[in-house]
């Protein structure tokens, strides 16, 4: 750790001087402009955010310094390269001084860890600054190429621009600020007919550590206009994509895209996507369960229509603590102090107060005005089997139960920032850490993973916020930890619980498919058939890429030959 002036950083990476660093920055800067490079300094006020700032975009640090106790997760410098040159022109300097690189796309990365590196003091590349272009639509087929700083509510804002939203929607993650390229890159998942974003796209350029650029897919098939090109000396990130870069994504021989996937192997600039063709109509509903244990005979209604396409859109569950956090602060509804549980009688009072119940399920359905009536006849009466459930449709939701219209937004194909404002209010200097675990699409196995994570949230005395998701022929168990980031204790028992339930799911052969950045090797470590050996495969493939172990070391728990991951390891 440093000192106080600017120019040194807070952080150095593993085995630089600061006369190196300074060295290295300021080559750094000549190559992409002195504006587009800045040091993270310990006079930087890593505090300083407050909880309006919620919206606001934070590139040091992981703002709700979830595992910082640890390692302080904090770079070194942002950089912000303008186009696919400087992305090269950065790693070749990364290479030549084994400096780590840590890319990003906007960096919101939500309870996920926001921008914070894996390794203190790397260089981290900002790439929604400068490269934010939407390259290619095609109104259509529905399909896109982008750029890594195009976010949902930009392509939703290029769609409104020019009257095409009656055409073409695009699926939304719950906040729309977040990065198409990153959401995807990380799996992310969304709520209409477009949920899985990883599955949606197509295509994808990424320059590779030591500096080449490679296209997946139909991308790597040069078209006359490209070979042209290619002829006349236009760098191949300016050559026109191939096609069908965007309509099929396999191409032939190995499917390699997932080097790109929650891993360490390229920094991705160009990606195509499948947007959703506007459906002619869309009608969203909920149901709400009176129950905790209606979660079983829920989970099994919806299985089969899940199965068997009667259910269109991911199916999204909310316990009362999500939807009542929506509304107000944990206060409203409580007099218990932030080391107890809201109790029993305070979630009766919740539940009547809101007019809800345990658990709400919102979904909606696509289609013509004949195919949605025949679905919504079909869920409403499987559903009423549960004693006590309550449906609605959105046209008979109250105004005031504005959780399912802001939810309904996403769901027909629109992006907002509704969602999460939750986090604003709910505890003071609110954050989260989020972990996803996947279970048996059964209700047995749901309930017998929703009671474990209940009796752990129970002892580190920190109210459990549920949100399960289907996700192909699984349930995702998003388990929301919410704590006070400035009260040292209470940030103390949320790491505990985060460490302590990826323990307790790996002793039952459970894991999950997407966390934060401060957890990861311990979520690596869950994968270990055969002693580790997909790891080590991975390893493999990244110390063949990137032989000098300068990409995002430790991304997804995958550490270059060059650090000694024992040490390393949290
Ligand atoms: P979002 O905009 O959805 O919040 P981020 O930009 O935070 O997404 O991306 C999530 C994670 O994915 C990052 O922490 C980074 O590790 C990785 N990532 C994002 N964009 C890229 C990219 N273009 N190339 C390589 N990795 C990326």
């Amino acid at each position: 750790v440093n000192g106080g002036s600017p120019s040194e950083p807070k952080y150095l990476p593993p085995g630089i001087s600061q006369a190196a660093f300074a060295e290295f920055s300021k080559k750094v800067s000549d190559v992409i402009g002195a504006e587009n490079f800045s040091v993270i300094s310990a006079s930087f006020d890593f505090d300083g955010y407050e909880d309006d700032d919620f919206g606001r975009n934070c590139r040091t640090h992981d703002y709700y310094r979830a595992f910082d106790d640890e390692v302080e997760l904090v770079g070194s410098s942002l950089c912000h390269p303008r186009h696919v040159q400087d992305v090269q022109a950065v790693l070749a300097l990364c290479n030549e001084y084994k400096f780590p690189l840590w890319p990003i796309s906007t960096g919101r990365n939500l309870a996920y860890g926001c921008s914070a590196p894996r390794v203190p003091g790397s260089l981290v590349m900002v790439l929604a600054t400068h490269m934010n272009r939407i390259l290619h639509l095609d109104t259509k087929a529905c399909v896109c190429i982008v750029e890594p700083g195009v976010t949902f509510l930009d392509m939703m804002e290029y769609l409104r621009e020019r009257n095409l939203l009656d055409k073409i929607r695009v699926d939304s993650s719950g906040l729309g600020w977040g990065s198409m390229i990153g959401n995807a890159l990380d799996r992310g998942g969304g709520a209409s007919l477009y949920g899985d974003r990883w599955g949606k796209h197509s295509g994808l350029e990424a320059v590779l550590p030591t500096g080449e650029i490679v296209r997946c897919g139909m991308g790597a098939v040069q078209d006359p206009e490209g070979r042209k090109q290619a002829k006349d000396g236009v760098h191949p990130a300016d050559q026109t994509p191939n096609e069908s870069f965007a309509l099929f994504p396999y191409g032939w021989g190995p499917v390699n895209d997932g080097l790109f996937s929650q891993a360490n192997n390229g920094i991705v600039t160009k990606m195509g996507f499948w947007l959703m063709p506007a459906p002619q109509g869309i009608t969203p509903f909920s149901v709400t369960v009176e129950k905790e244990a209606d979660l079983v005979q829920l989970i099994d209604i919806i299985q089969p229509l899940d199965l068997n396409g009667t259910l269109q859109s991911s199916v999204s569950l909310r316990n009362l603590t999500l939807e009542a956090a929506f509304y107000g602060p944990r206060s409203d509804y409580t007099k218990s102090s932030h080391k107890e549980l809201i109790t029993e009688e305070d979630f009766d009072k919740a539940a009547k107060k809101l007019n809800t119940g345990r658990w709400r399920y919102i979904g909606a359905v696509f289609g013509s005005d004949r195919v949605r009536a025949a679905l919504i006849d079909d869920i409403k009466s499987e559903m009423s089997k549960i004693p006590g459930s309550r449906w609605a449709t959105l046209e008979d939701t109250p105004e005031e139960q504005s959780l399912v219209h802001v939810r309904a937004t996403y769901l027909q194909g629109m992006s907002s920032m509704g969602e999460f404002q939750w986090m604003k209010h709910w505890l003071p200097n609110c954050s989260i850490i989020m972990i996803a675990a996947t279970s048996r699409f059964e209700g047995s196995a749901v309930w017998e993973q929703y009671a474990l994570a209940k009796e752990l949230f129970a002892k580190a005395g920190i109210d459990y916020i549920s949100h399960y998701i289907s996700y192909f022929r699984t349930m995702s168990n998003i388990c929301i930890i919410p704590y006070d980031r400035k009260d040292e204790e209470m940030r103390g028992r949320a790491q505990w619980l985060a460490r302590t339930l990826l323990k307790e799911w790996k002793d039952h052969g459970w894991s999950v498919f997407r966390t934060h950045v401060g957890l990861m090797d311990q979520v690596a470590d869950t994968y270990d058939f055969n002693q580790n050996i997909l790891w080590k495969m991975h390893e493999k493939i990244h110390n063949s890429l990137d032989p000098n172990g300068i990409l995002a070391p430790g991304r997804g728990g995958i550490w270059p030959r060059s650090y000694n991951k024992d040490e390393w390891i949290m």
